[in-house]
């Protein structure tokens, strides 16, 4: 698979004009011609890399090409070695951390540390991935304790109808692909096969459903919060649990 263009030149220390960065067009200084490195040209950023076509183009000198001949004049290797790298037979698959997006590394605060150092980005890349899966596992479980509580709607078809549509939406404008699918598959299993986010959604949604049903309450919004809420009612609980049982460890030792 081809890199893209920002990442070898990210990989290259190329000095990006700031505001352009990560745009279709993304200019940096020209590492070719330097034409744009005098002190008196601070501001001219000469080199154009196209993100969508992954090539680059110098303004001033002309120099241009796709993504690997970019790299093969950056590190000054061969291009059938370069070719190599990207094209190998593909033993080792590309690290999860690299295929998110930016909208998702966003999300998960990395988008910017990638921004500024690249290096360090490849370092932290299972941190990084720790974080997406910590997030990806959360949105599931919240989600999924939303789909709950609307699927216990069957007495009001046409709210049930209006809050599924809402949902779906959620579901599309979620970072996660296949929100909407994952979640419909996990329902429609059998309990014995339930996922743990499954499991602690329902747990959630449980109790989301049973504040609903106290103020009679199915508004959109409302919903929500009451599934956040439950979210932190049901973790608080857990945790005053286990001091619980520490506490009762620690007695029993205490009395022996
Ligand atoms: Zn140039």
């Amino acid at each position: 698979m081809l890199p893209s263009i920002l990442d070898v030149a990210q990989l290259y220390d190329l000095q990006f004009n700031p505001r352009s960065f990560g745009k279709r067009e993304t200019l940096c200084k020209c590492p070719f011609c330097k034409a744009d490195s005098h002190p008196g040209k601070r501001k001219k950023y000469y080199l154009s890399l196209n993100t969508e076509d992954n090539v680059y183009k110098c303004w001033y000198c002309k120099e241009s090409g796709g993504v690997i001949d970019f790299e093969v004049k950056l590190s000054g290797k061969a291009f059938s070695e370069v070719k190599q790298k990207y094209f190998k037979k593909r033993k080792k698959a590309v690290h999860l951390a690299y295929e998110l997006d930016p909208y998702q590394l966003e999300i998960i605060g990395w988008k910017e540390y990638k921004r500024k150092s690249f290096k360090g980005f490849r370092e932290k890349r299972e941190e990084v991935l720790r974080d997406w899966k910590h997030f990806v596992r959360k949105e599931l479980t919240l989600n999924y304790a939303l789909f709950m509580c609307i699927a216990h709607l069957e007495g009001q078809p046409n709210r049930q109808r209006e809050l599924l549509v809402w949902f779906i939406k959620i579901c599309w404008d979620s970072p996660v692909p296949n929100m909407y699918e994952r979640i419909q598959d996990e329902f429609l299993k059998p309990k014995s096969d339930s996922s743990e986010w499954a499991m602690e959604g329902t747990e959630i949604g449980r109790i989301a459903w049973k504040a609903c049903i106290k103020t009679m309450d199915f508004e959109l919004e409302n919903l929500l919060i009451h599934v956040i809420y439950a979210d932190y009612f049901n973790r608080e609980n857990k945790k005053a649990h286990s001091r619980k049982e520490r506490a009762t460890q620690r007695f029993l030792l205490d009395s022996v």
